[in-house]
């Protein structure tokens, strides 16, 4: 169960009466794995409102009650975004939720960055006070950004387009919203960042493949068809039938 940013799944709280709709958050929601909160809206706030950016940082305003949250018109409403704040944390507790997905960029929601305070649309380092609050108490946050590219890498290919590609190198280029990590490039020595056990698993992916599906049976072919050594291909063919 993850506490969003309810803006995120499309309700309307933003400070300007608008969302920030975000499918896979939305998909979380349509699972029943979401609980929404808008701290915002919590702390008392209206929608719409004036828009806020904070005057120093999150943590000292949290902390040591140094810094502030203002309205563009330049009223002080700090104590709402902290009130919003510590209504999010009862109702993460309550819950027992353990992660939360927030809105980047917003006073109270931002992950990674947040706008500098002169209301000029100049982002800078930095995290809202909700999401500050929330890491003090014991919550993982990340933010819709990162939950996203998570969900893109989930979806992630891995890819042997033919079985002249040698698994040497892993590669990754961006493919429209999929990483294409080719597994074979040249026929040099083996270079890999996956794990060693992962790599294992790839070789034998890599020879299944060539096997079944390109029906390849020959050891010299297999061996040019995937880049794997004779000796490595009757290991694995040795350690499979093993397993059998
Ligand atoms: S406070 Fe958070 S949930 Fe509410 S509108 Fe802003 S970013 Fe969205």
């Amino acid at each position: 169960m993850y506490l969003i940013s309810a803006c995120l799944c499309g309700v309307n709280c933003k400070y300007s009466g608008e969302n920030n709709l975000n499918e896979d958050c939305l998909a979380l929601l349509e699972q029943d794995q979401a609980i929404l909160i808008c701290p915002e809206q919590l702390g008392g706030l209206a929608t719409p409102r004036p828009s806020a950016e904070i005057i120093g940082d999150a943590e000292s305003i949290s902390t040591k009650g140094i810094g502030k949250v203002i309205t563009k018109d330049g009223k002080d409403v700090t104590a709402a975004f902290l009130r919003g704040a510590k209504e999010t944390i009862k109702i993460a507790k309550a819950s027992g939720t353990l992660a939360a997905i927030l809105k980047d960029g917003s006073p109270s929601c931002g992950c990674n960055y947040v706008y500098d305070g002169n209301f000029a649309g100049e982002i800078i380092e930095g995290e809202g006070i909700t999401c500050t609050m929330l890491k003090d108490a014991g919550i993982e946050v990340i933010s819709d950004e990162e939950y996203s590219k998570k969900i893109c890498e989930s979806k992630t290919l891995i890819f042997l387009s033919d079985y002249d590609y040698k698994r040497k190198e892993v590669n990754e280029d961006e493919i429209g919203e999929s990483i294409l990590y080719t597994l074979t490039n040249n026929d040099e020595e083996i270079i890999t960042d996956l794990p060693p056990i992962v790599e294992k698993q790839m070789k034998k992916l890599v020879l299944y493949m060539a096997r079944e599906m390109f029906d390849i049976n020959d050891l010299d072919q297999l061996s040019e068809a995937t880049g794997l050594t004779v000796k490595e291909i009757e290991e694995i063919i040795k350690e499979s039938n093993h397993e059998k």
